[in-house]
């Protein structure tokens, strides 16, 4: 049952804020991906819970037409962005998660000026230069979030990051304080006013917590496993 699943996620996040001394808000985003638009809807009725992540371009803009009817439903977008899909980006997503390089952020500007949206994004960081993972690297990050400041339609609102593949998931703790530590970095001497820090996945989500994710990005521990 998803409530049964949500309602012991919920939990062990406001756990791990206690142990933590943590008193800031941590967003839940349930990673919907792969399953049927049914079962975010029966997430919704059951839970009442409004935010989903999608991370697959055409599957995301299907669900998120099909739940235009539900508008307290926010979709956020957290995959990779193929540059040649921008121009299907319109007001789909409340967040987009995984803004990665300039020359995607400025095909995006002239996108939602041609709309008229401004919309809300979070650069995605390769903290651990892994080869296997999309994002800017730790030197590249500054220029990015420059570009974007002053770009009139996207709003900069934090950071995201996917850590390295490791069997114990205690080893990627560093990667999370190291995120925090560059999220702190942007606000206090970058002066960037980010309010998001989104990390912390199934299998590690408690571990992001606690090293001060604002967003953790929920599926499997939420929808069971994917089947593809
Ligand atoms: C699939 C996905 C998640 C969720 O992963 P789970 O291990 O199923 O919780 C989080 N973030 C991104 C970017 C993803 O693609």
């Amino acid at each position: 049952m998803f409530k049964d699943r949500f309602d012991s996620i919920v939990k062990g996040i406001n756990e791990a804020k206690a142990r933590a001394g943590i008193t800031h808000e941590v967003t839940l985003v349930a990673v919907s991906k792969r399953f049927p638009l049914d079962d975010i809807k029966n997430a919704y009725a059951t839970t009442g819970h409004t935010v989903y992540g999608e991370n697959r371009i055409q599957e995301a803009l299907d669900k998120a037409a099909e739940l235009k009817s539900q508008p307290d439903i926010d979709i956020h977008f957290i995959g990779h962005i193929q540059t040649n899909k921008v121009k299907y980006l319109k007001d789909n997503f409340s967040l987009i998660h995984s803004v990665d390089s300039v020359r995607l952020a400025e095909l995006m500007q002239v996108q939602f000026e041609k709309i008229d949206r401004v919309q809300d994004v979070l650069v995605q960081v390769n903290i651990a230069d892994d080869e296997n993972k999309s994002g800017v690297g730790a030197e590249g990050i500054f220029e990015i979030c420059d570009y974007l400041m002053q770009a009139k339609n996207l709003n900069l609102r934090g950071l995201m990051m996917m850590p390295p593949l490791v069997d114990d998931v205690e080893d990627n703790r560093v990667y999370f304080a190291g995120m925090k530590k560059l999220f702190d970095k942007c606000n206090d001497i970058k002066g960037y006013n980010m309010d998001t820090l989104s990390m912390g996945m199934s299998g590690d989500h408690l571990i992001a917590v606690e090293e001060g994710s604002t967003m953790v990005r929920v599926g499997t521990a939420l929808f069971g496993q994917r089947d593809y």
